[in-house]
């Protein structure tokens, strides 16, 4: 249920309301708007309708919520989310890019490419130092010595670290370092993963399963926000369907479905969402025409060399033609491409 408070409640009226609820087993949720406070109530709808909260004079209505989601729902938060990360947010009039490799392979490669994307005009530094791989056999990750590299390489370029975290035992290491955690495909229901994420502090990239519908994508990103990590992002990266030519299906009409029901911004992967690196710069444009808040795209100096995702991955002179033809289309579209403020050294 949501309980929509009046113009200008007080505090202390908030506070009553939230006790009133408190007392008869609803869990809260509060969502301060510029205007008006709203208040996620979850618990037992029957035990509402007693408390008849619409008696209160400030308490402008009271909504009961028939879908499963509740604080990821526009009826929650009705104005965009922005997700603040380090200077930089997501979720408003700018598009930000993450690029970098699939996999951290060594301190010289994160180096390389951190540059290169920097150059290019990404404002965000992927590369996985955890690696989720369907076989035991192919490389797993640097694990720590990569979370170590991605912050050197952040330390000298001023681009942000996004990077994967596949283990709920990881979640304190990876937030040590990263700036924003990714939560995988194949984790997208690893409910354990998604509940220690709430408690990192973090804000977090949830990626879509191959498999999953809307609403259950939108259910785990409940898990994340009720317990209470509020920074959470979407991440298209491509549905597994009967077509063979591409890895995946990306799935674009996900855009302004998540931005109809949901608050929370978009990310595009048109490297995973394709898996051939000649489609990720048109279907990147397509994104952001759908209105993508972002892109994740996997970069690597020799994607012939590269341990992981070589076929997908641009290389950094691919990856600039694209940055420049994605400057002239936000600015078509009445939004701005990120940028990097803090100096390089
Ligand atoms: C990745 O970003 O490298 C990755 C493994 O992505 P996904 O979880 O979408 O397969
Ligand atoms: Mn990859």
């Amino acid at each position: 249920m949501i309980v929509v408070m009046k113009m200008g409640s007080t505090a202390e009226q908030i506070e009553e309301v939230s006790t009133r609820l408190t007392e008869e087993g609803f869990k809260i949720h509060l969502s301060q708007g510029v205007e008006r406070t709203i208040m996620g109530a979850i618990g037992d709808r029957t035990r509402l309708e007693a408390l008849d909260l619409e008696a209160l004079p400030w308490v402008e209505k009271v909504v009961p919520i028939l879908a499963p989601y509740k604080l990821v729902s526009r009826e929650f938060h009705p104005a965009d989310s922005i997700i603040r990360i380090g200077d930089q947010e997501i979720g408003g009039n700018r598009v930000h890019v993450m690029a970098g490799p699939c996999a951290v392979e060594s301190r010289a490669q994160i180096l390389e490419t951190a540059h290169a994307v920097r150059e290019a005009g990404a404002t965000f530094l992927r590369g996985g130092a955890f690696k989720p791989r369907t076989s035991p056999y192919s490389f797993q990750g640097l694990e720590e010595e990569g979370l170590r590299y991605l912050a050197e390489a952040r330390e000298q370029t001023g681009l942000l670290v996004i990077t994967e975290v596949i283990d709920a035992r990881d979640v304190a290491l990876v937030a040590e370092y990263a700036d924003v955690l990714q939560i995988g495909a194949r984790n997208m229901q690893n409910f354990i993963l998604l509940k220690e994420a709430a408690k990192c502090g973090k804000p977090v990239l949830l990626k879509r399963g191959p498999s999953a519908t809307l609403e259950e994508w939108m259910m785990a990103a409940e898990y994340i926000m009720d317990g209470g990590n509020y920074q959470v992002m979407f991440c298209e990266r491509g549905i597994r369907t009967f077509e063979s030519y591409t890895r995946n299906t990306l799935d674009l009409s996900m855009v302004p479905a998540l931005h109809a029901l949901s608050h929370l911004p978009v990310i595009i992967d048109p490297s995973h969402g394709t898996g051939k690196w000649h489609l990720v710069h048109p279907m990147a444009k397509a994104a952001l025409a759908a209105g993508a808040d972002g892109l994740i795209v996997e970069v690597h100096p020799h994607p012939e060399k590269a341990v992981s995702d070589g076929k997908q991955s641009l290389t950094p002179e691919r990856f600039q033609v694209m940055m420049a033809d994605l400057a002239r289309l936000t600015s078509a579209l009445d939004r701005e491409l990120g940028e990097v403020s803090k100096c390089v050294k």
